[in-house]
């Protein structure tokens, strides 16, 4: 048993943390949203009175924030950044999905001040996050992966060592969810055309999955209403994983692309499509809801 800190208890942060407390952890939490807190509580967790407070005589910090301003902020605000607060044998890890820009950022400053951050962003959506299968992208040297492989096996099924360098995990992540991108539009487009032409959508999957089209989208996260009873599509497009998110991880692709000069044209197809459906009042709603935008006709 070890004393973990845990920050950021949204729709991943929060399965997350249970799972470390599942696997005999002693896990104390903090967020901004009072009512994720009190359930960790109820699921055996300590609650700090704030991210400062946490980090205190912790041997290893998580965070799981949205994004590289809410990362960028709580490690490095000056005094009130978590770096001034740690003790020198903490070890940072930041799951969050940010820029490797951003990663390398907080670690090189951490390491200016006698402290270790490492990147390992994940994948497998909040399905993963609380069956405890999540793949974890880890960037850092060999002694801080091996540090924090044993938490993360408590929290995931594949933890791979991305890179030594800080930002790998990162890079990793831009890559996966790029994919994962094309592969839930492309897969809404292949569904809407089935049922537009008069096959019944379960069937029309049923054929996809045994054929050169079978990808992850229709064996865990169909996008369709009432075809997968766990899946977003089928409680009203409820995150899940919400489309601001995407848009800004197809952000992330991009901003990585145009820095090595690499050619990605559906990537960035993708990046325009995700960004149009958040700034049409999608924004908070699960990514799969692109398939709402394909529909020619009312079913
Ligand atoms: P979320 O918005 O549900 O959760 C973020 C949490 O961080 C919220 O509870 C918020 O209150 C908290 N927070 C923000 N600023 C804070 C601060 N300064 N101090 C304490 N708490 C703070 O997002 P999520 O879906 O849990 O995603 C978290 C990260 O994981 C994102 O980077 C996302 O891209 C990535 N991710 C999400 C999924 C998914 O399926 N949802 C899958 C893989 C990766």
């Amino acid at each position: 048993m070890s004393a973990i800190g845990f920050i950021g208890l949204g729709n991943m942060g929060l399965p997350m943390a249970k799972n470390l407390l599942a696997a005999g952890h002693q896990v104390t939490v903090f967020d901004l949203n009072a009512a994720a807190m009190a359930e960790a509580e109820q699921a055996g967790a300590r609650v700090a009175e704030s991210a400062q407070a946490l980090v205190k005589g912790e041997a290893l910090v998580i965070t799981m924030l949205p994004g590289d301003p809410q990362v960028l902020n709580l490690y490095l605000s000056g005094d009130q950044g978590l770096l001034a607060h740690a003790d020198k044998n903490t070890l940072f890890v930041d799951c969050s999905t940010i820029s490797a820009e951003a990663a390398k950022q907080v670690s090189t400053t951490a390491k200016s001040m006698g402290v270790k951050m490492i990147d390992a962003p994940v994948s497998g959506g909040v399905a993963g996050a609380a069956a405890g299968t999540l793949t974890f992208m880890v960037g850092g040297d060999d002694d801080a992966f091996a540090v924090a492989s044993p938490y993360l096996e408590a929290m995931g099924a594949n933890i791979f060592h991305a890179g030594q360098a800080v930002g790998a995990g990162q890079i990793a992540k831009a890559c996966n969810n790029m994919l994962l991108a094309a592969l839930m539009i492309g897969t809404s487009e292949a569904l809407q055309l089935g049922a537009d032409n008069g096959l019944d959508v379960g069937v029309l999957t049923d054929i996809i999955k045994q054929s050169s089209g079978d990808n992850w989208v229709l064996h865990k996260y169909h996008p369709w209403p009432e075809q997968m009873p766990q899946a977003p599509a089928s409680n009203n497009y409820n995150p899940g994983f919400m489309v601001k998110l995407m848009s800004k991880d197809l952000g992330l692709a991009m901003s990585a692309a145009l820095k090595s000069n690499t050619p990605t044209p559906l990537g960035a197809m993708a990046r325009n499509i995700y960004r149009q459906h958040e700034l049409s009042g999608w924004s908070e709603r699960d990514f799969s809801s692109i398939l709402t935008t394909l529909k020619a006709k009312q079913q």
